[in-house]
């Protein structure tokens, strides 16, 4: 069997996922694609250049090298075998840290707090009630109800928002579709992005919507940068509608120096860290879809290039 590894922009993180996939996998040729080489049976890949998909026509599958496939997708070029995406793969639980404690952060008033160090002053303040924050989580797949157990379990009153009607968690309301957005949003006092990034997705942290927020609302983006209109969140911001945000994705990362994200007091910046692909995990998952798929089994993630995720 040959696995053939692409990334772009090339690196010798490369080298890493070959020596992991290598130890799993000792009968099988692992190396780093090179433009002419032969045919291999299956493509571990971040961003492939449009050469490598002309000449890897023989791929049995290709597996992305994290959850979100916007950047591949946005590349257009042509799929003729499945796309398959990391699901978890040891970001669940990361994923969940970051949302839980950025929740946490919010709800407990801790931007207050780091202000009063500044100033040295010792200012106690009432405890807030969970009640009075709930919390809506955007997009409930493989992370989104990862978020939602976990912060449901911290005693927030969780809702989730997904484009079909399927199953629910315990005690997690679930809103489906469009039309099911505003009142998604009018419910929600801390708002958690995990939405894949789709034509339907992008800049759905708008003007409008950042307005259906209950007053005073906070946002949470763990998705991607390009969910959120950067100015409509900065002026929702100092119109008081936003009472502050943790943002992990940016359009442009790394994000600018002059970007006013940096600056914003009410702003909390992380360089796009909430979960990190490990690999371990990871390639422990892609060789187990691999053996499925050799012994005919059906698997899991394959990415619907016409929806988007
Ligand atoms: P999934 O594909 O498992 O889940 C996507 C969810 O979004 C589903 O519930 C889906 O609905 C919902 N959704 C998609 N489109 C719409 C729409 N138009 N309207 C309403 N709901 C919609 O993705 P994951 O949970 O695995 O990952 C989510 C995202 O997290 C990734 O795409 C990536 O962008 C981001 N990510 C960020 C990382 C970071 O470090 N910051 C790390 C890893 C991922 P339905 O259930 O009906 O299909």
């Amino acid at each position: 069997m040959k696995i053939t590894c692409h990334f772009q922009p090339d690196s010798s993180e490369v080298d890493r996922w070959i020596r992991h996939f290598s130890q799993l996998l000792p009968d099988a040729e692992v190396t780093r694609w090179q433009p002419g080489d032969a045919p291999a049976d299956y493509a571990f890949i971040w961003n492939p250049s449009r050469q490598f998909i002309t000449e890897q026509t023989r791929l049995k599958a290709m597996f992305n090298a994290g959850a979100g496939v916007d950047a591949f997708l946005k590349l257009g070029l042509p799929v003729s075998c499945p796309l398959i995406r990391l699901e978890d793969a040891g970001m669940g639980e990361q994923m969940s840290d970051y949302v839980v404690q950025a929740a946490l952060h919010h709800f407990r008033g801790f931007d207050r707090f780091q202000e009063q160090q500044q100033a040295a002053l010792w200012r106690q303040r009432a405890p807030s009630d969970k009640a009075d924050f709930p919390v809506g989580v955007l997009g409930f797949g493989v992370l989104g109800q990862r978020v939602a157990r976990d912060l449901s379990a911290h005693g927030f009153a969780v809702h989730a928002w997904a484009r079909s009607d399927r199953d629910t968690i315990d005690g997690i309301r679930l809103f489906h579709g469009e039309h099911a957005l505003g009142e998604f949003l009018a419910a929600t006092r801390i708002l958690a992005c995990l939405l894949p990034l789709t034509p339907e997705t992008e800049n759905i942290l708008n003007r409008e919507n950042l307005g259906r927020l209950r007053r005073g609302a906070y946002v949470i983006n763990v998705a991607r940068g390009a969910h959120v209109v950067d100015d409509d969140l900065i002026a929702a911001i100092d119109e008081g509608q936003i009472a502050g945000a943790t943002l992990d994705v940016f359009r442009e990362e790394p994000l600018p120096r002059s970007h006013p994200f940096w600056r914003h007091p009410r702003v909390r910046v992380t360089p796009h860290i909430a979960a990190i692909s490990l690999y371990s995990d990871s390639v422990r998952q892609v060789v187990e879809k691999i053996r499925r798929i050799e012994a005919g089994l059906p698997v899991t993630g394959v990415v619907d290039t016409g929806r988007g995720y």
